[in-house]
């Protein structure tokens, strides 16, 4: 165009844009994140401007803050556009051809020796990587401030920016057109970019639209109908007019398939973990865990905690137990590094791998963490190790070992509910028997919990059920047990074998009904090796080394298998100092 003027990219931009335009990187899926990601900023902002000025919005349209997504096979080109803030001229020149951000030259050098691309966004510069899939690039974009301009670059070290004269007026936003590759195709396929939106994009704020192609059912007239047939075009037919009791005019009408496009909406559902818990319904809930966990079916998660955390490290969370245990779950329990917990910043979509986030044990459950503490702007690595996470940890595993006791406290079956009035307990009725049913899916979870928790062990033993002489078929927790000891018992008796049948007819159990002690029954393998956590038959020891320690500001101390010959051992904390450490930081306060 004769009135574009043009221009260099700053000689890292181009640097970055060469190696984008001639990666091999697979995963080239991630330049729709970044442009929905780039579009769901710019409604923020512009959202934010409305707070103090209300006509920033606009009218009709204008002010419709949405995402929309087209496609144009023929031409092969793909666009996405917002009703975002926009770009005036001098944003386009600074935004699109600059690099602000620190750091990103850091990113850049990583880059040409192989570095991780996926990482693009997190440093600043992700609508580069547009270049992935598209060899040409324009953004049409209007700002309340300006005219409407093209941007437009086939990375080649310059692009070129004109007056807008003769696109559609945007009234206010921005809109990408990216001319696909011929080995970018697939993104023209309106499957795909769902499947994209759903998996990256799903939980944007802002609705994201799909001019999308629809099958639907057309009445047309019975003589009409081989000609309509033959029309391959899109038509939009309104209703045949047609009474239902015209009787003779029935048999000459047909119902055929026809194409229309229209807005689909891809994400319609909103941040629920975002909400304060009191506006989302339960029907909210269990959808939301719908979309999280498609794989389970149609059962409601058994129960949620939707919760903030606020202090020095702040977050949102909702997690949910499941109805059903993965049939996995167990078997890949000690390679699997994934959990179910997505982790968002500040509504960005960070990494649903970070295995650091809750323990193993809990790794049944499914959910949310959004941080506003943690930063956007550093690796995921860098993240992962961030000092924030441990807090986010902690928090995590206390609200969902609660949120396991309030399964069992609310269930009517369970004995803690038995100074409970009937009236009470039938209030409760829904309940009922939910706690068994937690148990038979992830009490083997509870199990390695008090294992490999030292800290929550407590917390854990009181969730712990199992079956005994007594309970009839039912679950019995170490709180009953005990409260129903004979007067003078001083040990709790256990039998372990591979069924509750096989137990029942052991030689061991006749001596001790006979003197009506109760004695649990243990079937999992586990179990046994489970008790080994729970002994209390050191405490008085390790009580009297705590005390005589005490002064000394030591932690705990416990029973191991851990030594031989040494009596016994000092040890850091598992995030402590080292003891060299230690030394080293008296002797910067001397
Ligand atoms: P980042 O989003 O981390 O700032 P990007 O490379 O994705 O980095 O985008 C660079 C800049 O371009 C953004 O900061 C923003 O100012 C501008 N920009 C990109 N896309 C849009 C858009 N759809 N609307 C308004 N501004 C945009
Ligand atoms: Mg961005």
């Amino acid at each position: 165009r004769n009135s574009a003027e043009k221009f260099e990219f700053q000689a890292e931009v181009s640097r970055l844009m060469d190696i984008i335009i001639n990666s091999l990187y697979s995963n080239k899926d991630i330049f729709l994140r970044e442009l929905i990601s780039n579009a769901s900023d710019a409604l923020d902002k512009i959202r934010f401007l409305t707070l103090t000025d209300k006509e920033a919005l606009g009218e009709g349209d204008t002010a419709k803050l949405e995402i929309q997504i087209k496609l144009d096979k023929e031409n092969k080109i793909l666009s996405i556009r917002d009703r975002g803030v926009g770009m005036t001229k001098e944003d386009l020149i600074k935004n699109l051809g600059t690099i602000a951000k620190s750091g990103t030259s850091a990113f850049v050098e990583k880059m040409q020796t192989g570095g991780d691309l996926n990482l693009i966004g997190q440093f600043g510069v992700g609508f580069y990587s547009v270049y992935l899939v598209a060899d040409y690039v324009e953004v049409v974009s209007k700002h309340n401030d300006d005219k409407q301009y093209v941007w437009e670059s086939k990375a080649d070290g310059s692009f070129a920016i004109s007056e807008d004269t003769w696109n559609e007026p945007l009234g206010r936003g921005t809109e990408i057109k990216l001319h696909l590759r011929d080995e970018a195709k697939e993104y023209l396929e309106e499957g795909k970019l769902k499947d994209l939106v759903k998996k990256y994009s799903e939980f944007i704020n802002f609705p994201i639209y799909l001019w999308a192609t629809k099958e639907v059912d057309v009445e047309v007239p019975a003589d009409e109908e081989e000609s309509s047939e033959e029309e391959e075009s899109t038509t939009e037919r309104t209703e045949e007019e047609e009474t239902e009791d015209d009787e003779e005019k029935k048999p000459k009408t047909k119902t055929v398939k026809e194409t229309t496009t229209e807005w689909e909406l891809l994400n319609d559902m909103k941040a629920v973990w975002l909400r304060s818990p009191k506006e989302v319904t339960e029907e909210e809930y269990a959808k939301f865990y719908h979309s999280l966990a498609k794989d389970f079916g149609d059962d409601k998660p058994m129960t949620w905690s939707h919760f903030s955390a606020e202090g020095d490290v702040e977050f949102k969370a909702l997690l949910f137990v499941p109805p059903k245990a993965p049939h996995d779950l167990y078997e890949s329990y000690y390679n699997a590094n994934k959990s179910n917990l997505k982790l968002y910043v500040r509504r960005v979509f960070i990494s649903d791998e970070f295995d650091d986030l809750l323990p193993k044990y809990l790794s049944f459950l499914m959910g949310i963490v959004d941080s506003d503490t943690l930063p956007l702007n550093v690796s995921r690595e860098m993240l992962q190790q961030h000092s924030s996470l441990k807090t986010i940890k902690k928090k995590l595993i206390r609200k969902a070992l609660d949120m396991i006791r309030k399964l069992a406290e609310e269930d009517p079956d369970e004995y803690s509910n038995k100074e409970k009035t009937d009236d009470e307990k039938s209030a409760m009725e829904e309940k009922k028997g939910q706690y068994a049913k937690f148990w038979n899916e992830f009490g083997k979870s509870v199990k390695l919990g008090i294992i490999e928790d030292a800290t929550n062990r407590n917390r854990l033993a009181k969730l712990l059920r199992f079956e005994s002489s007594k309970s009839d078929g039912k679950l019995v927790s170490l709180d009953e047990y005990i409260s129903r000891m004979k007067s003078g018992q001083k040990d709790i008796f256990y039998l372990t074998g591979s069924s509750k049948e096989q137990l029942e007819k052991s030689p061991f159990l006749e001596q001790l009904t006979k003197k009506n002690y109760e004695v649990i029954y243990f079937t999992d393998p586990v179990d046994e090796y489970l008790m080994q956590y729970l002994k209390e038959s050191f405490k008085e020891l390790t009580d009297w080394w705590k005390k005589a320690l005490d002064t000394e500001g030591i932690d705990s101390v416990k029973i191991s298998n851990r030594l031989h010959n040494t009596p016994c051992v000092v040890v850091t904390s598992k995030y402590g100092w080292s003891s060299n450490m230690e030394k080293i930081m008296q002797a910067q306060t001397l």
